[in-house]
């Protein structure tokens, strides 16, 4: 089985050239101690952790799975030194404010740092993953007293944290949450209810669990506006930040899953636990979503840490296993056949798979400089530039977390494909990886789910199609300055020109048709989304494409020109063979709602 290997070359190709990074970081009021050496360094470091900790305990990780005994969790052998090596490494404060012991450094950093770690090993990223989550919700709407309190430890990596939101009822509908929430004399709250399926929600890693719980208040209205947002320490925290008692949150179970095995997955029950309201009574969820955009760009990373990992497994196996003579004659006549990456279909599957890897890592790099400006705005107080960041965030959010998860599964499943039946076969690593992936397009709203956010709540109802105007704009500024070039750049520019006017008809057309249909939205949207995902890919391979062609050209790049000759090659497979299919997804977005409404409930099968 191939190991893990940082795919440093890619990444810093984007963050210099591509995405110039250092120019963003100098724009940043918490960008100065960014500066390329010590990103350098942060890379480094993060992947030597990666390959030499992390990878070698995924495939036993997921052998062993974690322990459940009355309440108690064991992760699998090596998780807790290995976590202990995390925290000791000060990798959960990376971009965290240095008051609460972080280092202060902007959002996007840890976004790389994310990306390795959750490649080499997803299950045990799910940890300290879950953990970032909270501590942004604490820093955003918690009192002084709660930061002091819980931050230091949450960025130092002692404790971690979780998000319990799912009930047995409910998962994407919030509104049916059945958690009490009662207040007791002394200002603090008793919780009594069950979460389910909650990540990292008990473990042997670390001294505590801080959850954030969504649980009602008596008499709170019906729905989501009716939902309050709690702080639950798994132990209670002395006012002089010691450990005290055990707070009554129980694990009832632990989850038998098809993947991410080693991550423990748990049913909590609260039994008059003590909690603490954190943001506004009945304001929960909106204070919730704080949480869920994070967690939706970090499962986005998992698209691509998947496709990037299975890739990586897959293309050493078509080097060297054979398989009949190629197509155009024997290519290695002193062997009985030719490898497997000699065939066209081989290098199709190869080819879609690094497509997707580096492609969507464009993307999520390019989102990561947002969320660097979103911060600063906060931190400096800029409700405008604020309002208008976040909707930008916004817009790319479901994007990345829907499209990136489900071409990361494809990837995924490719891998296991170019091995054959050996793909198949447990020790060779690959069907893991497609079984770690499947969870992504799940969890954190599933790709339905983002779907209706995408189309129903950002691009009609929020924006009347602005975002798009805005992000195609974008695309048409780019592609102008190559309309007329010659070459593979050129023919990319005029692509994306016609794919950029082409988006904004769609959404005309899906706007205007859906005020005489309310069922439009709901059966478009999965085909809008990866519409909109397969050109917003297509703008972020022609910008590599485009800095590639320009360091060949004028030699001052830092790469080989092979190594930019193959950027431009994998940017003409993806126009070539794998954007098309944003044409199935447009004819699907206006095909007629009735296509899926007439059937009737009761003929969908015949017994
Ligand atoms: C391994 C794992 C880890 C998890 N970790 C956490 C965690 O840490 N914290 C937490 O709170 N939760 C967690 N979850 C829960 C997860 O977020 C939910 O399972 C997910 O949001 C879907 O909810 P559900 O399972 O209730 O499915 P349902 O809401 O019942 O949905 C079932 C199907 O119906 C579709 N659907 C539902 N409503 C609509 C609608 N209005 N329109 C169109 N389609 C719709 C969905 O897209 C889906 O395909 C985890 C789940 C798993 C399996």
């Amino acid at each position: 089985m191939a190991r893990y290997k940082a795919p440093l070359r890619d990444m810093r190709f984007l963050l210099n050239d591509v995405l110039d990074y250092p120019g963003h970081y100098a724009r940043l009021s918490n960008g100065g101690d960014a500066t390329p050496d010590v990103i350098d360094a942060i890379l480094e470091g993060a992947a030597t952790l990666s390959e030499e900790v992390l990878a070698p305990l995924n495939l036993s990780g997921d052998d062993e799975g974690c322990h459940f005994n009355e309440g108690v969790v064991t992760t699998p052998a090596g998780f807790k030194e290995a976590y202990a090596q995390f925290a000791a490494g000060g990798w959960q404060g990376l971009s965290f404010p240095t008051e609460y012991g972080g280092q202060g450094l902007p959002v996007s950093v840890s976004v790389f740092k994310s990306e390795l770690m959750g490649a080499a090993n997803w299950s045990f990223y799910m940890y300290p993953g879950l953990s970032v989550g909270c501590i942004n919700t604490i820093l955003r709407y918690g009192t002084e007293a709660q930061k002091k309190q819980y931050l230091p430890p949450l960025v130092a990596g002692e404790w971690t944290g979780t998000m319990c939101l799912t009930e047995p009822q409910c998962g994407t509908d919030l509104a049916q949450v059945r958690t009490r929430a009662v207040l007791q004399p002394e200002g603090t709250y008793k919780l009594s209810g069950t979460k389910i399926f909650i990540s990292a929600g008990e473990h042997d890693l670390a001294a505590n669990i801080i959850h954030i719980v969504l649980a009602r208040l008596p008499g709170a209205p019906e729905g989501t506006r009716g939902i309050s947002l709690f702080i639950v320490p798994k132990v209670l925290v002395r006012p002089d930040g010691s450990l005290g008692e055990r707070n009554p949150v129980v694990c009832g179970s632990i989850e038998h899953k098809m993947g991410i095995r080693a991550s423990a997955t748990a049913v909590l029950n609260f039994d008059d636990a003590v909690g603490y309201l954190i943001a506004e009574p009945n304001k929960g969820l909106e204070a919730m979503f704080t949480f869920m955009n994070t967690a939706r760009i970090g499962t986005a990373i998992q698209g691509i840490a998947h496709a990037e990992a299975s890739f990586q497994g897959a293309l050493p196996y078509a080097r060297e296993r054979r398989s009949m003579r190629a197509l155009s004659g024997k290519k290695d006549p002193d062997h009985a056949a030719d490898a497997l990456i000699w065939h066209p279909d081989v290098r199709r599957m190869l080819l879609t798979q690094k497509a997707i890897a580096e492609g969507g890592r464009a993307m999520i790099y390019s989102a990561a400089q947002l969320a660097d400006n979103l911060f600063n705005a906060v931190t400096g107080g800029n409700q405008v530039e604020y309002q208008e960041l976040d909707g930008k965030l916004g817009f790319y959010t479901p994007i990345l977390k829907g499209f990136l998860t489900e071409m990361g599964l494809e990837a995924a499943n490719l891998g296991m494909q170019v091995l054959g039946g050996h793909g198949y076969i447990h020790e060779h690593g690959m069907e893991q990886i497609a079984r770690d992936a499947r969870i992504a397009t799940l969890y954190e709203g599933t790709t339905g789910i983002q779907a209706l956010d995408l189309l129903g709540r950002k691009v009609l109802l929020g924006t009347r199609g602005k975002c798009v105007r805005d992000f195609t704009a974008t695309m048409l500024r780019f592609s102008r300055q190559y309309l007329l070039a010659g070459g593979a750049v050129g023919k990319m520019a005029r692509s994306l020109a016609r794919r950029a006017l082409q988006w904004n008809a769609l959404t005309a057309r899906i706007m205007l048709r859906a005020r005489s249909d309310r069922e439009l939205v709901g059966s478009a949207s999965v085909d809008y989304l990866m519409y909109s995902g397969y050109v917003m890919m297509a703008h972020f391979w022609a910008l590599q494409a485009a800095k590639a062609a320009e360091l060949l050209a004028n030699g001052k790049g830092r790469e080989s020109a092979d190594f930019y000759r193959t950027k431009i090659q994998t940017a003409e497979f993806y126009f070539a063979r794998l954007l098309p299919r944003a044409d199935g997804h447009r004819k699907g977005a206006l095909a007629p709602t009735r296509s899926v409404m007439q059937i009737d409930n009761e003929h969908f099968a015949f017994d």
